[in-house]
């Protein structure tokens, strides 16, 4: 059997981490959920610089190279809410909670929103690269579909009539924010 190289994703989220199993099935990937290591403090202001801010301090702390993801939605009638704060909405990391909120926070307004992506690949040596993906959908009034993390349950797909949670993996892994993201880093041919 080959044994395959081995990529570390410098996250704790399950979902994100099944993304990024998904989209690099040729590598064997590692995260923080293999490690005794706290999640990274995000103290940045923009998707990029908490990036930055995850794939340096773990590369750093492990001597390796390390992939960072900082990921949000971004919805036009809250000015780009909740972004940064995607994870921590309304409660630490309760998804559920999250999208309660937004559909409160949503009512009578505009519906338009996106999902944002920076990726970071760090080397110890403190080369670093970033890459951003983004796709745009609508936030429904209630949620559809069970797979899928996060706010998956409520963000549709215009042209494809579901939202990500009604996807299987693979077909959101062809057009998410993620997936725009990591197709930068491997046009790059960085890795
Ligand atoms: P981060 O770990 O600080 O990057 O937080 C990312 C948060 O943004 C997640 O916890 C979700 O709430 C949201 N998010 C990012 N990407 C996705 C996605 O692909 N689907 C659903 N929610 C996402």
């Amino acid at each position: 059997m080959n044994k395959k190289n081995k990529l570390f994703i410098a996250s704790k989220n399950k979902g994100k981490i099944k993304d990024f199993e998904n989209l690099f099935k040729s590598y064997e990937i590692e995260s923080l959920l293999d490690y005794s290591i706290d999640d990274v403090e995000e103290t940045g202001t923009t998707f990029t610089e908490n990036a930055f801010l995850k794939a340096k301090t773990i590369s750093e702390e492990l001597n390796i190279v390390v992939i960072s993801d900082d990921s949000g939605l971004e919805c036009s009638a809250l000015n780009g809410a909740p972004g940064i704060h995607s994870a921590r909405y309304a409660k630490d990391h309760d998804d559920l909670a999250n999208n309660k909120l937004l559909l409160e926070n949503l009512k009578g307004k505009n519906r338009s929103a996106k999902f944002v992506s920076v990726i970071c690949l760090y080397y110890p040596n403190g080369d670093h690269y970033l890459f951003r993906g983004e796709v745009e959908g609508i936030i429904l009034e209630e949620f559809r579909g069970t797979g899928g993390f996060g706010y998956d349950p409520l963000f549709f797909i215009e042209s494809l009539h579901k939202t990500f949670a009604q996807m299987e993996i693979a077909e959101k892994n062809k057009i998410s924010h993620r997936a725009r993201a990591i197709e930068k880093l491997t046009n790059s041919k960085l890795l």
